[in-house]
């Protein structure tokens, strides 16, 4: 039995209540025409106090789970704490109450920072240039793989028509190759949850107009042949494509545009702490070696400096690819990861992804001999458990001990994903995390795994605390009920 919903805005409204109040009029008044009147009955507007609207909005923000909340230790999505710090600079008048078709020497405080986002994050990276156009990582696979396609169309090379992509990878990987036209070549994972090289010598050849990879992949593992998998794509005629999700582990350690990579995304949301999901947008900046840099997004910016002074604008780029996002992007994203990146330095940065892995191997080695450990060795930025012990013995599920876990007040790890690992439990704490909270979780779930031992009904109806408590997920899915219907 679900908990009863909370009551929309609609039930608390009563006759003739209001929450607002004009000042007089000081204009003569003018009646509204006709056509553009509204009936007030069939608006079926709610009437309410303002106190009645705050504590409304106050309660339903408190149904989210939030990374100001409580531990998220969604794999793969790097829920890390998003410093207030970036929030001060976002709002500043200056950044927040300009408008994109302002013309460009009234806003050159803000092209700055974008000209500024854009060469630190080549640096971090590695590469030679940057855009800063994508609204999501998705869009910005989309934007590297339709480069790869034109750098490959650009030299009349039209037979290359197959993306190869590991089993390991996010869906948006095949859905993106897909999108752009090519037909997708699954590649196999060894036992270490490396790329399978042999199954990848086989496959590559000169129908061959890419790979994506994502390093570290979601199993949380560095692949430790990555120079030979660079190397047998590239003799092969291919691009290697790099999906950034997992940046978080390998900031100032690793430069991927140096060790083979082409062209990648960068999750601002994940790894420069810019808000993520419902609390979005994203962003999605690709990062792109010379060769791929004339197809890149249009505009990108760039500086003239002329006696002296810096002169920053926006620049067509001559055989873009065309343009993903409406003006300069999401600008607001730009502000917060350039403050991200210039509070924490180059030694700060380094920091960030020493710290991650340091907790992800905390964990891993605190649940590992509880839980199933299907690749053993030291992980990255995440860990990836299995549940299927807890199955096999007890005829507890993954999505059980998921949901038995909201009930201490944490939001769930990853389920399910990597699809390569059954019963999969992706963890990632993220760097922002202590000890103590860590330690709270791990007793968390090792206190689950007694009780699926014990009295695995108690797991298995879990959740008792939420608003909502299991819900039809594939019903809510396929028929989202999205809107308030208030008459009927
Ligand atoms: C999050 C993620 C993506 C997609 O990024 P979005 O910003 O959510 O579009 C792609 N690949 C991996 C591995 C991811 O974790």
């Amino acid at each position: 039995m679900n908990a009863p919903l909370e009551p929309l805005i609609y039930d608390i409204s009563r006759p003739g209540r209001t929450g607002f109040s004009l000042p007089d009029l000081d204009v003569p008044e003018t009646p509204i025409p006709a056509e553009f009147e509204r009936n007030p009955e069939l608006l079926g507007l709610p009437e309410v106090s303002e106190l009645d609207v705050v504590r409304h909005f106050t309660h339903l923000s408190r149904l989210n789970h939030a990374i100001d909340a409580g531990f998220y230790p969604l794999g793969s999505c790097t829920m890390k704490y998003n410093p207030k710090l970036n929030e001060d600079v976002a709002r500043l008048p200056g950044f927040n109450w300009i408008h994109p078709l302002q013309p460009e020497d009234t806003v050159q405080g803000a092209l700055r920072v974008q000209y500024e986002l854009q060469n630190l994050l080549a640096e971090i990276a590695g590469f030679d240039a940057t855009t800063l156009q994508p609204a999501a990582g998705a869009q910005g696979e989309l934007v590297g793989v339709l480069t790869i396609r034109a750098y490959h169309q650009g030299r009349g090379d039209t037979q290359r028509t197959k993306i190869l992509v590991p089993d390991a990878a996010h869906g948006t990987n095949p859905a993106t190759a897909a999108m752009c036209g090519f037909k997708v070549v699954t590649i196999k994972s060894d036992a270490r949850g490396n790329v399978d090289l042999e199954h990848l010598a086989k496959m590559v050849g000169p129908d061959t107009a890419g790979l994506m990879l994502t390093n570290p992949n979601t199993l949380g593992l560095f692949d430790e042949h990555l120079t030979e998998i660079t190397d047998i794509v590239h003799k092969a005629g291919g691009l290697m494509y790099g999906d950034g999700a997992n940046f978080n582990a390998i900031l100032g350690i690793v430069k991927p545009g140096e060790v083979g990579f082409d062209v990648m995304h960068i999750n601002l949301h994940k790894t420069f702490s810019t808000p993520h999901g419902g609390g979005g947008p994203g962003s999605g900046p690709v990062v792109a070696k010379s060769h791929l840099v004339p197809y890149l997004p249009t505009p990108v910016v760039v500086k003239e400096t002329k006696d002296g002074q810096d002169h920053f604008s926006l620049l067509k780029v001559p055989e873009t690819v065309g343009k993903l996002r409406s003006f300069w992007g999401n600008f607001g994203m730009h502000v917060r990861a350039y403050t991200y990146i210039r509070v924490h330095g180059a030694r700060g940065l380094r920091d960030i992804s020493e710290n991650a892995v340091l907790n992800a191997n905390y964990i891993m080695n605190k649940l590992k001999d509880t839980y199933d450990l299907p690749y053993d060795r030291p992980c990255m930025h995440e860990c990836v458990l299995s549940g299927r012990k807890q199955k096999q013995k007890y005829g507890v599920k993954t999505l059980d001990i998921a949901k038995r876990l909201l009930d201490f007040g944490y939001h769930s790890p990853t389920i399910y994903f990597p699809h390569i690992v059954e019963e999969a439990i992706m963890i990632e704490p993220t760097e922002t995390e202590s000890k103590t909270t860590m330690d709270e979780f791990i007793d968390t779930m090792l206190q689950i795994a007694r009780e699926a031992e014990e009295n695995p009904d108690l797991v298995k109806n879990a959740p008792y605390t939420t608003p909502v408590l299991r819900l039809d997920e594939a019903t809510a899915a396929r028929k989202p009920e999205l809107r308030y219907r208030c008459f009927g």
